[in-house]
């Protein structure tokens, strides 16, 4: 119920500074400063999660929105966030929660498992912020609610480190993981962050639990022909039934370039459709 804790996977470097190793920003965060995320701070040579428990936004819902399209396809899903994000895409549809200022009434974790068994949920859903920069919490319901037999789904950017996915990894049962681009330039230029720490959690994950991919469609900045097939074919190689959601994109935030042209989604669908057995296209119907 706190909505703070000691945070995990941090080290100190000198004079009360900290490095946090949660995600491949790797901060040094300096006294009473707070790392990328805006969620970890250091207080007195502590690294704290001042988001541990901050339920920010829940609903119940169809788990094919999430996207999942191949797993417990029909059912209803439990879903959460809470504020902050380790990225900072031009493009975020959840930015007014990302940057969260506002109070927040305090959920206990009974109440939340309760929340995650009612209206016929299969268990509970992190999303719609990062759920890496929410690690301590995210980890601690993920084991209450696999004690009780519910499922846990994770819906992230796959921005981590190894050593958390690692541990969060045997309680997740499917997630979602953006596959933004497949050029570095994209992930600094729009994002904020890299490719291949992406690319690691994605094969990492995949070996372990159901994953679904999600790229959302930009003309001219991530949908070039040899990009799109260097993105399948990676894919493909890791394993053909990994399902791709190719989505397309409107203007939000700070992007206004137009919205995603209805050829390059059935030309990208084209693509895939060669090396992926599972290919879907979300925002659209064509
Ligand atoms: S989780 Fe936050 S504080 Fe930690 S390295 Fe990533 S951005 Fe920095
Ligand atoms: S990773 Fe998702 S939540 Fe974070 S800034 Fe990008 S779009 Fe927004």
């Amino acid at each position: 119920m706190s909505h703070e804790t000691k945070a995990l996977y941090w080290i100190p470097v000198s004079n009360d500074v900290v490095k946090c190793e949660l995600c491949p920003h790797e901060c040094v965060i300096q006294p009473n400063h707070f790392g990328r995320c805006h969620t970890r701070q250091n207080r007195d040579g502590q690294l704290i999660a001042t988001n541990y428990g901050r339920v920010c936004s829940y609903a119940y819902d169809p788990i094919e929105k999430k996207p999942l399209l191949h797993y417990q396809s029909g059912s209803t899903i439990f879903s959460i966030g809470t504020f902050g994000c380790n990225l900072t895409c031009d493009f975020c549809q959840n930015h007014e929660l990302v940057h969260f200022e506002g109070e927040i009434a305090p959920i206990s974790d009974r109440v939340l498992l309760n929340l995650a068994q009612d209206q016929g949920s299969i268990g509970i859903a992190y999303t719609y912020n990062e759920p890496t920069v929410w690690f301590e919490y995210v980890l601690h319901m993920c084991k209450e609610a696999k004690a009780i037999g519910l499922k846990n789904i994770l819906v992230t950017n796959g921005f981590i480190n190894e050593e958390p996915m690692m541990e969060l990894l045997p309680y997740i049962d499917a997630m979602n993981i953006d596959l933004k681009a497949m050029t570095s330039s994209y992930y600094q230029n729009i994002c904020g962050g890299d490719l291949d720490p992406v690319l690691r959690t994605i094969e990492r994950c995949a070996r372990h639990t159901h994953v679904e991919i999600t790229t959302l469609l930009i003309d001219g900045l991530n949908t070039s022909k040899d990009e799109l097939e260097a993105l399948c074919q990676w894919l493909s190689y890791i394993n053909p039934e990994i399902p791709l959601h190719l989505n397309r994109y409107f203007p939000n935030y700070k992007m206004t370039l137009p919205k995603t042209r209805l050829e390059t989604l059935t030309q990208a669908r084209d693509i895939a459709g060669k090396y992926l057995k599972h290919v879907h296209v979300g925002n659209a119907f064509i």
